[in-house]
């Protein structure tokens, strides 16, 4: 049965067929969810002039990044190499911002050469700025305001102890380097991490730019950055995006006033644009009962989906070939040679070998993370387009993993 909690088709496209045509284990997007999450986006905030960075890292696959120009959203890279992916979907220059962090000068100025707007992370990066461009290269500040945010230390990136952005409790240096440099600061940045729930979180990082915006004269935009949390758990709460719109415009708007001047509002979001879109359809190779515990082994394991042993991340899973198939407990582990858990606990109808199990949440951090950890090619992604499933990454072959070794004589 299909439901909306676990569907048996996109866009009319069953499931099944995909896992048959492309194989597994496979990455299933579902186009029609990506661009009504950046619609969603737009909604909640048409109150104010608004700039939508997608935060390729989540997910990099450029027809997905054409598919999100189509949308009207812009591109937040965090490498040189998304930059480049961004310009290979047809984004200009001028849609794409870059927040390196700790790179070298070297990949800044290839930035710069491309004409992307760089979000500036450190004080001796601004330095090197200035002495390089002055003023004639516009530039942004990734400021860190010193808010936790959600529960995961590993996810929370503006936190005091964290290595991200400028501490706010050193805003008088840099605008002494500002100053001395005559650098030209369009834009203040700020990105929390990955677990924003409600506006009051937002706010108090978006008012700790809104008050060092004073100093700064020329800007353009606020950056807000990305991190609006979505429902991976049946019972998890998500972002009422449409509250954190209402409140985050309303300050952005008595903001813009008192500073004198209507900015642009810039969010960077990636989760929130394509976790929920993404599935990964593994197989189940084995089914192992212990004493005490019922192993699913499945075709796939940490190498394609980390997120599970990285943040103890959940993430749903169904059966999709036995939907009726009496409920029973299950470890769905990989056939990585590691502990490679990908959910514990579960009730899922009667598995079998042989059976498609469905992974949910799977497009953000997903396939971007993959490796070829123990040597195994990493999956096929699938876009779901105007009812159609088409291939849009092929899968890995052996010839792929031996491509770039220089197999010497001994
Ligand atoms: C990762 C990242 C984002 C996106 O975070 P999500 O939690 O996926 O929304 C946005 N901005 C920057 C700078 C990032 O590094």
């Amino acid at each position: 049965m299909s439901t909306a909690q676990n569907p048996i088709q996109i866009q009319g496209v069953s499931l099944e067929s995909i896992a048959e045509e492309f194989g597994t284990p496979v990455y299933v997007y579902d186009g029609k969810k990506i661009v009504s999450q950046v619609k969603i986006l737009q909604e909640a905030f048409s109150e104010v002039p608004l700039k939508i960075k997608y935060a390729t890292k989540a997910l990099s696959n450029v027809s997905v990044l054409k598919l999100m120009k189509k949308a009207g959203a812009g591109v937040d890279a965090v490498s040189i190499e998304e930059v480049q992916l961004g310009l290979l979907a047809g984004f200009e220059a001028s849609e794409i911002m870059y927040t390196p962090s700790g790179v070298s000068f070297e990949e800044i100025q290839d930035a710069v050469n491309l004409g992307v707007m760089i979000n500036l992370d450190s004080i001796p990066l601004m330095r090197q700025f200035g002495k390089e461009y002055g003023s004639s290269v516009p530039a942004c500040i990734r400021i860190n305001p010193h808010i936790m945010a959600g529960g995961n230390i590993k996810i929370s990136v503006g936190h005091k102890a964290s290595k991200f952005g400028i501490s706010i409790e050193q805003l008088s240096e840099i605008l002494e380097v500002v100053k001395e440099y005559d650098l030209k600061i369009e834009g203040l940045h700020l990105h929390t991490g990955s677990d924003i729930l409600d506006a009051e979180v937002f706010l108090k990082g978006a008012n700790v730019l809104f008050e060092a915006a004073f100093n700064f004269p020329d800007l353009r935009f606020i950056d807000c950055g990305g991190g609006f949390k979505v429902a991976y758990k049946p019972e998890d709460i998500s972002t009422d995006i449409m509250e954190v719109g209402k409140k985050v415009s309303a300050a952005f708007q008595a903001f813009c006033k008192e500073y004198g001047r209507q900015l642009e509002l810039w969010l960077e979001p990636g989760k929130f644009l394509v976790s929920e879109c993404g599935l990964l359809l593994v197989k189940v190779n084995v089914v192992k009962k212990t004493p005490t515990i019922t192993f699913a082994g499945v075709d796939s394991g940490l190498n394609h989906l980390i997120r599970p042993m990285l943040y103890d991340a959940y993430h749903g899973v169904y059966n999709l070939s036995n939907p009726s198939g009496p409920l029973e407990t299950y470890h769905v582990v990989g056939y990585i040679c590691e502990t490679d858990t990908i959910a514990s606990n579960r009730e899922l109808n009667e598995v079998r070998a042989g059976d498609i199990l469905v992974i949910k949440n799977a497009g953000a951090y997903g396939f971007s993370m993959a490796s070829n950890y123990n040597s195994r090619l990493r999956p096929a992604e699938v876009l779901v387009w105007e009812g159609k499933a088409q291939l849009i990454r092929k899968r890995e072959t052996f010839e792929d993993i031996i491509s770039n070794q220089v197999i010497i004589d001994l």
